[in-house]
């Protein structure tokens, strides 16, 4: 595995004339190298991969670093940094641009004097974009737990139940259904809340006549998932039921039409154009969905802006919503992979308006 990905990386550094890049982001250093260490530096040449890292992981990381040197850095770890370059004879050192903080890109300058520091702009990220099976398979996982969290929760909401108490339910059922955590704070958003779209679980308790947005994920095995569901506690109104057919409606000409060759704003747009149809344009404020993997929100974005194009392996998120201030709100979520064809669904839970009287 993580043969193939330094292969790749070495592919695009040679696209951009880069000799060494310096790996700085804690993300991508445990996608190329498999350490789950919470600290060290990745050097990657034409020559020699060196996980840099300090004395604590001295015996985890050549185990987990497979196919890397591992190295235990200086204490200023700039300092090891520039002597591999020197023995190697490279003058020029290519950075995460969006990793590294002003400070740090002056730190570097003066402990790499001598060396010329090249900005580069997501070149793992570009690597992550397409997952491959096992990464696939883990997703599937995390999916799955979600889902069975779902019908946990939705056997158990009623009236009566803060909603904290519910994120915190959702919580215990993920840690031991296996995940590490929940990949993102719960949103758990009842009544009037339901049209905050992020609304994180509060101290409200749930009343009756009213929506309950439920917006979670597992952390599982260093992969994300996320779903949303909402459902209705009481007796739902025609506009309760008119609001989240549409958006039902939205979601699933999105699930029908989303395939490969397509942008991230092509994809966007067959759900907005549901949600406009219906005349509630204005009230669906966010991008239809986002990249999934390591982390909740990666490339590609599907919004009015998402020019990526999409390809088969790709794992987004794929969920419209309209919230309608002082009414409520309703968000319908998947995780789906882009298939040759067109894609597949890695959530599976119903999608039929659960009410609970
Ligand atoms: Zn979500
Ligand atoms: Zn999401």
């Amino acid at each position: 595995m993580q043969s193939v990905r330094l292969n790749r990386l070495r592919g695009l550094m040679e696209q951009q004339g880069l000799e060494a890049l310096l790996v700085t982001n804690a993300t991508n250093r445990l996608y190329m190298t498999g350490f789950t260490g919470s600290a060290g530096y990745v050097l990657v040449t034409g020559q020699r991969a060196v996980l840099l890292t300090d004395f604590r992981y001295m015996t985890q990381a050549p185990q987990q670093a497979v196919g890397y040197e591992v190295m235990e850095h200086a204490s200023s770890p700039m300092d090891t940094v520039r002597s591999i370059l020197g023995t190697e004879g490279l003058g020029k050192l290519g950075f995460e641009q969006q990793d590294v903080s002003y400070g740090a890109y002056l730190a570097y300058g003066q402990a790499l004097a001598g060396i010329e520091l090249v900005p580069t702009d997501k070149l793992i990220e570009t690597l992550r974009l397409v997952k491959d099976d096992t990464e696939i398979a883990v997703l599937q996982e995390a999916a799955d737990l979600a889902d069975r969290t779902f019908h946990h929760i939705a056997g158990l909401l009623k009236p009566g139940l803060a909603e904290r108490d519910i994120a915190l339910e959702i919580e215990l059922f993920v840690r031991r259904g296996g995940a590490a955590s929940t990949s993102f704070e719960t949103i758990v958003a009842s009544g009037e809340r339901s049209a905050l779209p992020h609304g994180k679980a509060s101290d409200r308790i749930i009343g009756s006549d009213e929506f309950v947005k439920l917006d979670f994920g597992a952390y599982y095995k260093g992969y994300c998932s996320d779903i949303t569901r909402t459902l209705f506690v009481g007796k739902p109104s025609d506009k309760h039921r008119e609001i989240y057919d549409i958006v039902l409606e939205a979601q699933l000409e999105a699930l029908a039409r989303i395939r490969p060759g397509m942008t991230g704003r092509e994809a966007d747009a067959v759900a907005r154009e549901v949600i406009k149809r219906h005349g509630y344009g204005d009230y669906f404020g966010h991008g239809l969905g986002h990249g999934l993997g390591m982390e909740i929100h990666e490339e590609p974005r599907l919004s009015p802006t998402g020019n990526i194009i999409l390809e088969p392996g790709m794992v987004v998120t794929v969920e419209p919503g309209i919230y309608l201030p002082g009414f409520g709100g309703v968000r319908i979520e998947d995780d789906i992979v882009i298939t040759e064809n067109g894609n597949r669904r890695l959530t599976q839970s119903s999608k039929d308006l659960v009410v609970i009287s």
